[in-house]
């Protein structure tokens, strides 16, 4: 049975990973720095994961958690992730991304070398190149973030030359109703459920113009094992190759809800709903992302399965789900 170490396990694209490294017959252990019970996302599947406690920042406590898992496969998903908190702790972003993955590869290197190992490297690495990007479209970010996830992409690429297999899979944005809440689109879709239940307060944002690839983190996992199964380590950008803007996604929104729910319980129009706020606009803003995965779908056989309107609905339907059941009401038909 092969043997699989996720960071970041109790997250959204751990779980996911979670989940489907389990069907396919894989044994998973998850570095966790809480009590695993206390992920939501993992309720269903915590019973059939060893969990090892470990942080990223701590050399010893991977050090016995690699030990312990002597894993086959690594997944470094586990990362300071949010660009406005890079801006306010830069060097805790940087001990986290970049630190935190020097640390792994080291154990690696020294314990075990035919570990093969995955990094979770973004899109936000290339920030404003204002065109479709590739693996070959050259780096610039525009945030510590974006810039701490370069350095250990880079770190990635030295290690594979000395022999490692290691890479780098530069994922384009990726969503569901596992998302974290402070990302736009979860702050949307909760927003909207929470105004169709009676909360009328006004939905605050920043840029709505920016546009982003916002893809199925569900289908996103399947590419990071399938990078691990390939014969040769090779770093592969993935993404759904359409952009919308934050604007269009709360289109989109609007539509779904009104689908399932009474009009008179939804906003007339995005004004009605939605204010500007100055507090959530960004310096070094990346205003349009968009992925050209041909080289996944040619060496990978790697495809999106869900399209955007069928990932805003997904998150809808959850987030009505979810404030319905917080609320113990059934308001909504
Ligand atoms: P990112 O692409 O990793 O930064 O993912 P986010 O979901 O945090 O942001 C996506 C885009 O939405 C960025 O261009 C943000 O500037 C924009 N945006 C507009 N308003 C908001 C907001 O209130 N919160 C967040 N998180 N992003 C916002």
């Amino acid at each position: 049975m092969r043997r699989a170490l996720i960071t970041g396990i109790s997250g959204q694209d751990g779980s996911y990973l979670a989940e489907y490294l389990l069907d396919l017959g894989y044994e998973v252990w998850g570095l966790v720095r809480r009590e695993p019970e206390t992920s939501r996302w993992l309720e269903k599947i915590v019973h059939r994961i060893e969990f090892v406690y470990g942080d990223l920042r701590d050399e010893e406590s991977l050090k016995v958690a690699f030990q312990k898992a002597w894993p086959d496969e690594v997944y470094n998903l586990a990362a300071q992730v949010f660009v406005p908190t890079s801006w306010e702790c830069p060097a805790e972003t940087f001990d986290i991304n970049v630190g935190g993955f020097a640390r792994l590869l080291q154990i690696v290197e020294r314990q075990k070398p035919d570990t093969r190992v995955y990094q979770a490297s973004t899109s936000e690495m290339f920030g404003n190149v204002g065109a479709i990007c590739s693996e070959r479209t050259p780096f610039s970010p525009t945030s510590p973030y974006g810039t701490s996830k370069m350095a250990a992409h880079r770190l990635a690429a030295v290690y594979r030359n000395r022999g490692l297999f290691v890479l780098g899979g530069i994922l384009f944005n990726h969503e569901s109703p596992r998302r974290g809440p402070e990302m736009v689109t979860r702050k949307i879709t909760r927003a909207a459920a929470r105004w169709v239940l009676g909360d009328r307060t006004k939905l605050k944002l920043g840029n709505l113009q920016s546009r982003r690839d916002w893809g199925f983190a569900g289908d996103y996992v399947k590419a990071m094992h399938a990078m691990l199964q390939h014969d040769t380590p090779k770093d592969y950008v993935i993404g759904t190759g359409v952009s919308h803007s934050v604007q269009d996604f709360l289109r989109q929104v609007l539509i779904e809800v009104k689908k399932v729910c009474h009009e008179e319980d939804v906003p007339r129009t995005i004004e009605e709903w939605v204010e500007v706020d100055s507090q959530f606009l960004r310096t070094g803003e990346i205003h349009d992302l968009r992925a050209d995965s041909s080289a996944a779908q040619k060496d990978l056989g790697w495809q999106p399965k869900v399209d955007f309107p069928q990932l805003v609905e997904m998150m809808v339907e959850a987030d009505l789900a979810s404030v319905r059941e917080a609320l113990g009401t059934k308001a909504v038909s």
